[in-house]
């Protein structure tokens, strides 16, 4: 089964979407990741879910990404003594470490963190950001602030602190715990919400060891002023608008995603575009024009993968909002703009023999007509910087690591398959015709470009571009 789109889709699971049925069947009608989501749901939800996934990849031949994602640091008030207030423009309301339920003067805010490092003058934003509160005073329990922007505020709303940094690691006691559980679940992607700081996912990427990559959130402001660190310490990057357009103007969140994009793009980094692109589709079986458009600008932009999050976890249409995210992606790809559009961003290749060899494949490629550039790979970095080319050809990634595989799928462009590694040249050029013909990327009389590494089974050594004649003489 092979799909024709290179912009992947990552759906996330819930309620909506976790018996064997509907994962298959969005998984049919195009997704190809899947994202679990550890604010919601236990544990014994996730693993179901892990279990159904792994059985599907099994039938369907096709390997799958499974993204775990932590909660993080996530701020919230704690209860009103009658579920909710309403705060009025200039009242004065104060946040403070008092468990008692709280009232129109008062509410719990039980991370002592926030008043060590908060300042007379900053600004705390409260459900989603509709509420904005100034810190007038502020000591070691507490703080006074007065209401800028009112309205109703109920339980346990979340907080956001756009203009501060946190003593915090984006690691959470309980996120410690889900990444644990989440590890021995073998999922492919722990995905780290609230990152400030290229150290917080040098942290995550200790505790994790290697058993996932490590997909940095970029949601903070102060995660932008570090962006190029960030990304060269993480293996991907997701684009959580629905955060950073609090923590920051929604007006400025096109052009950070553009931003975010390139950066990710140019470092050879997936990059996932995230939040509300199909949000009508949570009630509707039909997207707006409005919704539409901003999923094509992602695929025009070049980004790896677009992703549903309560369209498809909690939604009533996760079906069709998946099959109108893959026509989406599918029509833009079909106009004849799209690769003008998103080549006006390609990266120049590294001084490597890596970078070398990928750049010339794309020119090979395009040279004699190629139907698929095959990359023989073993941790997956030389399928990387293939895919950071954005070639016209899909790339056909050959991998003995069933991790690799895995991961893979979330890369633009690549279609990856689970194989023995080869141990001669002529082996290399056999495999690479007949697994394309195979999975439908080439026919008799086809050309490949193939890219390996010599000698054989040796990661990090790809220095060779052969082409390879389907059914021919090779
Ligand atoms: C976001 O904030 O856009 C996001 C993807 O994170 P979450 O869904 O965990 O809030």
């Amino acid at each position: 089964m092979r799909r024709q789109r290179s912009t992947k889709i990552l759906a996330t699971l819930g309620p909506s979407s976790s018996d064997e049925a509907t994962i298959t069947a969005l998984f049919e009608a195009g997704a190809d990741a899947f994202r679990l989501n550890f604010s919601h749901g236990d544990h014994a939800d996730h693993k179901r879910r892990v279990k159904i996934i792994r059985a599907l990849e099994k039938r369907m031949k096709r390997p799958i990404a499974i993204i775990a994602d932590m909660q993080g640091p996530k701020l919230r008030i704690g209860a009103f003594k009658d579920g909710a207030v309403t705060l009025e423009e200039g009242q004065a309301f104060r946040l403070d470490l008092n468990e008692k339920p709280g009232d129109a003067k008062r509410v719990s805010l039980p991370h002592p963190e926030v008043f060590s490092a908060i300042k007379a003058g900053s600004d705390l934003l409260l459900n989603d950001g509709k509420l904005r509160l100034r810190v007038n005073k502020v000591g070691k329990r507490g703080a006074d602030t007065e209401v800028i922007v009112g309205g109703e505020l109920s339980d346990r709303k979340g907080v956001n602190l756009p203009d501060t940094i946190l003593p915090l690691s984006a690691l959470t006691t309980k996120d410690r715990r889900d990444l644990s559980f989440a590890l021995t679940l073998g999922v492919d992607y722990i995905a780290l919400s609230f990152v400030q700081r290229p150290e917080d996912v040098a942290e995550a990427r200790k505790a994790i060891g290697g058993k996932a990559a490590v997909l940095a959130k970029i949601e903070k402001p102060s995660a932008l002023e570090r962006l190029d660190e960030i990304v060269d310490l993480s293996d991907a990057i997701m684009i959580a608008r629905g955060d950073l357009g609090v923590e920051l103007p929604v007006n400025e969140v096109p052009g950070l995603q553009k931003r975010i994009v390139r950066a990710a793009r140019h470092a050879g980094k997936p990059v996932v575009v995230a939040t509300q692109m199909l949000e009508s589709m949570i009630n509707a079986p039909v997207p707006t024009r409005a919704e539409v458009s901003d999923v094509a600008t992602a695929v025009y932009d070049g980004a790896d993968a677009v992703m549903l999050s309560a369209e498809s976890a909690a939604g009533d249409y996760p079906l069709e909002a998946v099959e109108t995210m893959s026509g989406i992606a599918d029509q833009v790809q079909k106009d004849p703009l799209y690769r003008g559009i998103m080549d006006a961003d390609h990266a120049n290749p590294e001084a490597t023999a890596a970078d070398a060899i990928t750049a010339a494949a794309r020119q090979v490629a395009e040279t004699i007509g190629a139907t698929a550039i095959v990359t023989y790979t073993t941790s997956g970095s030389t399928t990387l910087r293939a895919a950071r080319e954005r070639p016209y050809a899909p790339i056909l990634c050959l991998t003995p690591a069933i991790e690799t595989a895995r991961r893979l799928a979330l890369v633009w462009g690549v279609h990856s398959v689970h194989t023995s590694d080869v141990a001669s040249f002529s082996e290399m050029v056999r495999k690479a015709c007949r697994i394309a013909e195979k999975e439908e990327l080439a026919t008799k009389g086809s050309r490949l470009v193939v890219t390996a590494g010599v000698p054989f089974g040796t990661p990090g050594s790809t220095n060779v571009l052969r082409i390879a004649w389907v059914g021919g003489q090779n």
